[in-house]
Formats: structure tokens, C-alpha cells, sequence
């Protein structure tokens, strides 16, 4: 079995990477910890790819391996490319610091998962 990992966005702000993605803060043993998404995605995807390599001894083919700009038709290239079974993109949303469990975006209207969307 082939996988590709796509670790959403990565790298800084620049005129080629206009969304680097969603940042956020969170407290830590009292210390302020600032995390932006395209480092979470990168962080996940790295232990994926080593625990399917180890536990199932999948090929795994990461889109990036490190905090670097790939542009969209170079990834979509690679999956063309190397015609994998299955293409696994990772991300992350933001929310308000008041959020609980999980939120998701329909539109442009943010609800609790628990409360029924008139969106489907
Ligand atoms: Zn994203």
C-alpha cells in the first residue's frame, strides 16, 4: 500500500504563500505556548508516517518534511505522480479560547457539533 501525508501550508508569509494557516495560544504550566497550524499539521504527519511505517510497513510519501512552502500544483503533481492508494491532507482550525469540544464552519456560521446545523 502507497499513502501520501499532506501536511497542510507550511512556511512564512511571503508573496507565493499568501495562507500559512491558523495560529493560536494556549496555556501550559501557566506559560503562554503559541502554535501555528502549519506546525501542528508537520508535527501529526511525522508521527503518522512513523507509526505506519512501523506498524504496517506502508510506503508513505510526505508532501513535506519540513516547515517549507509547497505550492498546491505540487502537491496535486506528486499525487498524480505517484498514484497512491489513499492521500491523507492534515489541518487544523481555529477558535474562540472559550470553544469546548470540537466546532465546525458551515457558511459563515460557527456552531457547537452538538447543536443540529440547518446546513448540511
Ligand atoms: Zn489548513
Amino acid at each position: 500500500m502507497k499513502l501520501i501525508i499532506d501536511p497542510g501550508h507550511g512556511g512564512e508569509a511571503s508573496e507565493d504563500n499568501q495562507n500559512t494557516g491558523a495560529e493560536g495560544s494556549f496555556l501550559k504550566y501557566g506559560e503562554m505556548i503559541h502554535i501555528t497550524e502549519r506546525e501542528l499539521a508537520l508535527t501529526i504527519a511525522r508521527v503518522l508516517r512513523n507509526q505506519l511505517k512501523r506498524r504496517f510497513d506502508i510506503e508513505v510519501i510526505m508532501t513535506r518534511n519540513t516547515d517549507i512552502y509547497v505550492p498546491l500544483k505540487r502537491r496535486t503533481d506528486l499525487a498524480a505522480d505517484e498514484n497512491p492508494d489513499a492521500l491523507i491532507s492534515i489541518h487544523f482550525n481555529g477558535g474562540p479560547a472559550t470553544a469546548r469540544g470540537l466546532m465546525h464552519k458551515q457558511g459563515h456560521r460557527i456552531c457547537p457539533l452538538q447543536q443540529p446545523s440547518t446546513n448540511v
